[in-house]
C-alpha cells in the first residue's frame, strides 16, 4: 500500500520512540506521529511516506489514551521543549526507565535479565513542574513590529510569544515583561538570525533556590565593550527597573556576535550588583527516602558555568553519587568534566584527595572559590579538557584514582578518558549521564573485559521532557569480591 501525503488515516499509538513521538502501524506501516500517547486512537494526516515508514501530524485523539491527561501549558504542542506533558507522570516514569533500559540492551549489548538485577527504581520528583532554576529565552519581533520573548517552535527558529513557562521560575515572566517594555519604550531591537542585526539576541534568568537570588544576563549582538560602559541605550532606566524585582543580585551581559547557534557570548560584563549568585545544595540520606540531612556545600555559580537545572532532583544525584562513590576517608578521587566542582566538593569530605578537571575557565574559577568558601582544602582543579588533562596528570604526574566519577555532556566520555581509565584501573567509577544512549556505549567499552555494573539508578532531573539522567555504579572485576550476575555479552566468565 502507498500512502498519500494530506491522506487521512485512524491508527492506533502501540509504541512510542525515546523522542516520544507516537508509533502506530497501518497494515505494518509504522507512523511516526508527534503528540500522540501510546493507548491513543487517532486520526492522523500523512506528512510524508517513505517506502518503509511515514510521518503524521495528529488531527484528533478519537480515543484518548488511560495515560492522556490534560497539558498545564497550552503552548505544548508548538514547543519543542516539553515533548511528555499531556502523559500521566506514572508513565513518563515509565517511559524513562523503558528508554534508558532499551538503550542499555540496544547499544550496549547488556541483557534484559541482567538489568532487572542490578536497575533500581527511578527517582522521581514530587512536584514536577517549575523545577528550572534556569531559563534562557530567544528575543524576536512579532508580526506587529513589537519585541517579543518565547520560545522557539519545534525544529525551528520561529519565536512563539510566551513567557509564562510552566517549567521555569515565577519570576521569568516579570522580568522578562520589564525587557520587553523596556526595548519598546527605547526603541531598542531585537536580533534577527536572517540578517545579523539587531541588539538583544536572547535573556538568560538563573535562580538559586535556596538563597533566592537571581542573575539576569542579557545576550547582545554588540560591539566588544569596556568596564562601566553603556552596553545599551538607557542603561541606567533598565538596570533600575530590573533591580527592584525581588530576588535580583546581579545583572550582566554577555558580548556575541557570531552567526551561530551559540548563545552565550564569552564576554560578559556585571553592569549591575554581584558577578554570580550563590546556592546550597544539601545532602540527603539515600537510605531513608532522601531524607534531608541538614549538611550542605554553599556555591557560587557564573553565567557562563553549568549548574545542573533542577535543584531538587540534583540533591538527591549528588547523594546518590556520594553513595555509588563509597569513600571511606582513603580514596583518591578524579571528578571528570567537574563543571563548578559540585560532585568533588560533595565526596570531598569523605575523601582523602579529590581532582577534578574541567573545560571552561569561568567554571575552574567558581570550583576554586567555592572549595575556599566551603572550607575544603583536599580538592585541586584543572582548566582543560578532560581527554588531554586526566591521561596527563597519570602519565606524568602518577596521579591514579581508587574512585572516578564522569559527568559528561550528552555525547558521553572521550576515547581516550576511557582508556585512560582502564589503565588506571580504579576500584569504582561513577557514571553520570544525560543520555543513555552514549552512555551504552561508553560502558560497553568499560565492561567489555574489567568492569560490571553494580547499581544504576535513572534520576527524573527533567519532568516533562523526554530527557532522563542516569547514574551508573562500576565495579573492577578483580578487585570485587560479591556474587556475579550473568549476563549474556559480558560477565561472561561469572
Ligand atoms: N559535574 C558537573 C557538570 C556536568 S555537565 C555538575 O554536575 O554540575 C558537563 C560538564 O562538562 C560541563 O561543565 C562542560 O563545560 C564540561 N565539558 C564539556 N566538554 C568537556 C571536555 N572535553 N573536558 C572537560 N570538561 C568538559
Amino acid at each position: 500500500m502507498v500512502y498519500e501525503k494530506n491522506q487521512l488515516l485512524t491508527v492506533e499509538i502501540t509504541d512510542m520512540t525515546a523522542d516520544g513521538e507516537g508509533i502506530g502501524k497501518v497494515d505494518g506501516y509504522p507512523f511516526f506521529i508527534k503528540d500522540a500517547i501510546i493507548g491513543d486512537q487517532a486520526r492522523i494526516r500523512v506528512t510524508r511516506a517513505k517506502k518503509n515508514y511515514g510521518y503524521g501530524r495528529l488531527e484528533k485523539v478519537l480515543m484518548p489514551s488511560p495515560f492522556r491527561i490534560d497539558a498545564k501549558c497550552s503552548f505544548h504542542r508548538q514547543c519543542g521543549g516539553c515533548q511528555l506533558q499531556a502523559m500521566s507522570y506514572e508513565r513518563q516514569l515509565q517511559f524513562k526507565e523503558d528508554k534508558v533500559k532499551n538503550n542499555l540492551i540496544r547499544i550496549g549489548g547488556f541483557a534484559s535479565e541482567f538489568l532487572d538485577k542490578v536497575m533500581e527504581p527511578i527517582v522521581e520528583m514530587e512536584n514536577p513542574f517549575h523545577y528550572r532554576n534556569k531559563a534562557l529565552y530567544p528575543i524576536g519581533t512579532g508580526r506587529d513590529g513589537k519585541s517579543i520573548a518565547g520560545f522557539y517552535a519545534g525544529r525551528s527558529h520561529n519565536i512563539i510569544a510566551n513567557t509564562d513557562c510552566s517549567l521555569g521560575v515565577y519570576e521569568n515572566k516579570e522580568i522578562l515583561e520589564i525587557i520587553l517594555s523596556y526595548m519598546r519604550e527605547n526603541h531598542v531591537s531585537a536580533y534577527d538570525e536572517a540578517t545579523g542585526q539587531g541588539l538583544v539576541r536572547h535573556v538568560l534568568v538563573r535562580k538559586g533556590f535556596q538563597s533566592g537570588e537571581i542573575m539576569v544576563c542579557l545576550v547582545l549582538n554588540a560591539k566588544s565593550g569596556r568596564k562601566n560602559s553603556d552596553f545599551l541605550p538607557g542603561q541606567a532606566g533598565l538596570v533600575n527597573s530590573l533591580s527592584k524585582v525581588n530576588g535580583i543580585a546581579g545583572i550582566s551581559v554577555s558580548i556575541n556576535r557570531e552567526h551561530t547557534n551559540v548563545i552565550m557570548g564569552k564576554e560578559i560584563h556585571t553592569i549591575w550588583g554581584k558577578k554570580s549568585i550563590q546556592d546550597t545544595i544539601f545532602i540527603r540520606n539515600v537510605e531513608d527516602d532522601f531524607a534531608a540531612t541538614g549538611q550542605g556545600i554553599t556555591f557560587s555559580i557564573s553565567p557562563l558555568s553549568f549548574y545542573q537545572v533542577n535543584p531538587v532532583q540534583t540533591e538527591k544525584l549528588y547523594s546518590l553519587a556520594l553513595s555509588y562513590a563509597e569513600i571511606s576517608g582513603k580514596e583518591t578521587v578524579w571528578d571528570l568534566y567537574c563543571g563548578i566542582g559540585t560532585i568533588s566538593l560533595f565526596l570531598a569530605s569523605n575523601a582523602k584527595q579529590i581532582y577534578g578537571v574541567e573545560i571552561v575557565p569561568q567554571a575552574i574559577d567558581d570550583a576554586k572559590q567555592n572549595a575556599i568558601q566551603n572550607d575544603i582544602k583536599n580538592a585541586q582543579f584543572f582548566v582543560g579538557s578532560a581527554e588531554e588533562i586526566f591521561p596527563e596528570k597519570y602519565a606524568n604526574d602518577g596521579i591514579r584514582a581508587d574512585v572516578v566519577v564522569v559527568d559528561p555532556p550528552r555525547k558521553g566520555c572521550d576515547r581516550t578518558c576511557l582508556e585512560t581509565i582502564l589503565k588506571m584501573a580504579p576500584e569504582r567509577i561513577v557514571y553520570v549521564s544525560c543520555d543513555s544512549a552514549t552512555l551504552a556505549r561508553d560502558l560497553c567499552i568499560l565492561c567489555e573485559d574489567t568492569y560490571e555494573i553494580k547499581r544504576m539508578r535513572a534520576v527524573d532531573m527533567f519532568p516533562m521532557t523526554v530527557h532522563v539522567e542516569t547514574i551508573v555504579l562500576l565495579t573492577h572485576k578483580s578487585l570485587r569480591e560479591s556474587k556475579r550476575w550473568v549476563c549474556e555479552k559480558h560477565c561472561q566468565d561469572a
